[in-house]
């Protein structure tokens, strides 16, 4: 199979490595059941879907810049914020970063409200702010964000200054760092919701990805596992959202990069017009 240059540039980046023939060997048959019951979709992606061999080698983590770390004290009231779904991006800023509506405020150094292209064509959701994030008031500025930014290079996009079609958005359902990164309580994720849901009001994505099992929970009220949600073409508020694993776990089970990247391949299908099909999955 012959593989561009490009295309090997875009899986080295997110860390698949292919075995690749010697040329006086013909590749196996492509179309084979995978071992684990997925089907190749393509002559092309068969040889994606083959787990990695390796796993990448990361980027140095990125210096945290030295926020000082404010204690911030208990808070006697905690606010309901309201109004949200009319707000402007200022005043959504400004509702984040003044948020007190549940006990995630008496903790944070920093709220943690998004970062991009506020016309992007890609948002990306992903879970919760961790202590880099927390730290630095950026979405995925950790290990995890690391590889999520080779994800997103590998496809041609990024979070950096670029026009609406090459920079995401990128967003958590929760704004606040649990403590000790525990997971998202059910009362945090409701509290938070209407900030997400106007983020993604405010950008009008023309595609979703949902990166985890909290932010399908949040987007597609479903529990289902990922394994299960992803591989189709679900819907949020009208527009496609393509579920994934988050970039967490993927670190930790590096051989399901390979499906992962199917996911961005799938994504970029949809925004191509070249997929769209599957079981639309309304969350509203
Ligand atoms: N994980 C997430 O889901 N979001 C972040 O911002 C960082 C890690």
């Amino acid at each position: 199979m012959g593989w561009t240059e490009r295309q090997l540039a875009m899986l080295r980046e997110i860390g698949i490595r292919l075995w690749v023939p010697p040329a006086d060997v013909q590749p196996p048959a492509v179309d084979t059941a995978l071992a684990d019951g997925r089907r190749a979709r393509t002559k092309d992606d068969a040889a994606l879907a083959e787990p990695p061999r390796a796993v990448a080698t990361m980027p140095r983590a990125r210096e945290a810049t030295a926020v000082p770390a404010m204690p911030t004290a208990p808070v006697a009231t905690r606010q309901r914020v309201t109004g949200v779904e009319s707000m402007d991006w200022m005043a959504l800023r400004e509702a984040v970063a003044n948020c007190t509506a549940c006990r995630l405020c008496e903790g944070r150094r920093n709220t943690v409200f998004g970062v991009g292209n506020e016309h992007a064509h890609w948002m990306i959701v992903g879970e919760a702010p961790g202590e880099q994030e927390d730290l630095q008031g950026e979405p995925f500025v950790g290990k995890a964000g690391q590889l999520l930014d080779n994800m997103l290079r590998a496809i041609g996009l990024t979070r950096e200054n670029a026009p609406p079609e090459r920079q995401v958005f990128i967003a958590n359902t929760l704004k606040c760092r649990p403590p000790g990164n525990r997971n998202p309580q059910p009362d945090e994720l409701a509290q938070c919701e209407p900030f997400l849901i106007r983020q993604v009001a405010l950008v009008q994505p023309r595609i979703i990805v949902a990166m985890g099992r909290f932010a399908v929970q949040s987007l597609l009220r479903s529990s289902d596992p990922i394994g299960r949600l992803r591989g189709r073409v679900h819907r949020y508020h009208g527009v496609p959202l393509i579920v994934t694993y988050h970039p967490a776990y993927l670190l930790r089970n590096p051989v399901d990069k390979a499906r992962a990247w199917e996911d961005l391949c799938l994504a970029l299908d949809v925004l191509a017009g070249t997929a769209g099909g599957g079981e639309p999955f309304t969350s509203s």
